[in-house]
């Protein structure tokens, strides 16, 4: 895709960027930097920034750096412990946290403070098979760098100093482990995004509007799109022309993108999943926890669905979150319709759905399993973690929205995945990020990615080649085979956001 050549008809911008999320807010600024004089306008179908999955209620705010999820490095039938995803996700977060110092040194992001907050990573887990995994995978994890200064312990009383909370009148009789790393972080993706949003509206030749809602697209014959959009105060409609079209709104990407009629979005499918948690709010309970404590999942449960007790810092406060409890719903956005899952299916994806469905049975019944749950089964499910958790301290809460991916599959005719893929044209004139996951920490990697696949001319440009590893300094190059650019990028990264 050519951003440079002149339109034949007035553009609208350069660049429409669909949902004021943590991913239309990453690309809009990298582009920016990437190229100064593009215009580019952003049109968001409620009154507010980060409103859905981006807010930081809404998810949990975890730094994904594998540090803690356990869902990253799984026992392969041999026993050994594979480790290839971890190391993805932890060099992923490290790209996001060097764009992010990028963007503090020029001043174009606010004190790191009021977004990332340094929060040990720990993983905790009962049982003897489990400590002997556990084991196995800080073991296997001491051999990549970006790993180094990890803790193991078996021992009872050392886990009661990192976290009193979990061991307090736990049965002595257990065998428990856990391993804690201290540089992992807590990040308040709303206040990020909102920040992004903000810097990126001061910038010349950036058009910014809430309470509008795309609705179409058409690309013209000329290559250009047009674009539907309702303002959902007057209900009254109009069309915006433009060259490339990002669809990150989140839960609703899936519908829009069929909508596209490009080729590469025949296939996919939606699987909703909605997700509640238990918010402390007991100051004493709350001042009492001082990590981010990830467990295993259950037996059948989806791996986003992995229990872990949260310290959070959230709008200057610190909070205590556990959960999420996954659950099922029709809805593909917090705040959208449960007609939602059914107008996403059509002709190109029912097979793919189908078969997905079939094979996904014990998944669905689960997760209806947990929407049906009681209090005294959810709070049962917190006493996993916080043996002594008392009802009156929690309040239910409901989460962001996330729609997993289905996808046609030649074998299986339909698999559902719980990763992000991001749906390009062949020309690049258009791109949609669906899935949910590891989510926004990766989304500094995702818009890198997105970029070089849409605009492959200009990214091997030496201007672009130079802003690239002027925002990102080991950019192109793999840290988990270099332990001194790991070193060094996280010592910088460290220094300037102000984390452990
Ligand atoms: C329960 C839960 C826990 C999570 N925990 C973590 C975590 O710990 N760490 C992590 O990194 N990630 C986590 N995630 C994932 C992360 O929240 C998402 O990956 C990320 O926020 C997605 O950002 P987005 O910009 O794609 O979507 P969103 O933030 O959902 O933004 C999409 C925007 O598009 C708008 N929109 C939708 N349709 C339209 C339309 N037609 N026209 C105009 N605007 C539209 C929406 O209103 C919304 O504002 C979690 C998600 C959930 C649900």
């Amino acid at each position: 895709m050519n951003l440079t050549t002149p339109p034949a008809k007035p553009l609208t911008a350069d660049v429409i960027l669909i949902g004021a999320g943590i991913m239309s807010a990453t690309l809009g600024v990298l582009l920016k930097e990437l190229d100064p004089s593009l215009t580019i306008a952003i049109y968001e179908r409620l009154d507010a920034v980060a409103a859905e999955s981006s807010d930081a209620w809404n998810n949990a705010g975890t730094g994904h750096s594998a540090f803690c999820e356990l869902n990253y490095t799984p026992e392969l039938p041999d026993g050994s412990i594979e480790i290839s995803k971890a190391d993805k996700i932890a060099e992923q977060f490290e790209l996001s946290k060097q764009f992010w110092a990028s963007l503090v040194q020029e001043g174009s992001l606010p004190e790191p403070g009021a977004f990332i907050h340094s929060i040990p990573h720990m993983s905790f887990v009962w049982g003897a098979a489990n400590v002997e995994y556990l084991r196995k995978r800080y073991q296997a994890l001491l051999g990549s760098p970006l790993f180094r200064g990890m803790e193991f312990s078996e021992d009872p009383a050392l886990i009661a100093q990192w976290v009193p909370l979990v061991m307090d009148g736990r049965n002595p009789s257990e065998p428990v482990a856990a391993t804690r790393m201290a540089i992992g972080t807590d990040v308040n993706f709303g206040t990020l995004t909102r920040s992004l949003f903000d810097h990126l509206r001061q910038q010349p030749g950036v058009t910014f509007e809430l309470n509008q809602e795309i609705e179409d697209f058409r690309r013209k014959p000329d290559g250009l799109w047009r674009v539907k959009i309702r303002d959902r105060a007057t209900s009254k409609s109009r069309k915006a022309r433009t060259r490339f079209v990002f669809i990150g709104a989140g839960g609703g990407s899936l519908t829009l993108l069929e909508k596209s009629g490009i080729p590469e979005a025949h296939g996919f499918g939606g699987f909703p999943v909605s997700g509640q948690w238990l918010k402390c709010v007991n100051p004493q309970v709350i001042a009492e926890h001082d990590a981010k404590v990830y467990g295993k999942a259950a037996v059948g449960s989806p791996p986003m669905s992995v229990p872990h007790l949260d310290t959070r810092q959230i709008n200057g406060q610190r909070e205590l979150l556990f959960g999420p409890y996954a659950g099922f719903s029709t809805k593909f956005l917090k705040k959208g319709s449960y007609a939602d899952l059914f107008r996403s299916i059509e002709l190109g994806n029912i097979r793919p759905l189908l078969y997905a469905g079939a094979r996904n049975i014990p998944l669905t019944k689960y997760l209806i399993g947990q929407v049906l749950q009681t209090p005294e089964q959810r709070i049962a499910a917190l006493r996993e973690y916080c043996p002594e958790a008392r009802p009156e301290d929690w309040q239910l809460e409901v989460a962001g929205q996330r729609v997993q991916v289905i996808k046609k599959d030649k074998k299986k005719g339909g698999v559902l995945e719980f990763g992000t893929e991001v749906v390009t044209a062949s020309d690049g004139s258009i791109a949609a990020l669906l899935g949910a996951s590891p989510g926004a920490s990766t989304a500094v990697s995702i818009m890198l990615d997105l970029v070089q696949r849409c605009f492959p001319e200009h990214a091997a440009s030496p201007e672009w080649q130079a802003v690239f590893h002027r925002l990102v300094p080991s950019f192109g190059q793999p840290l988990a085979s270099n332990p001194a650019l790991t070193a060094s990028v996280r010592a910088h990264s460290a220094e300037v956001l102000k984390l452990a």
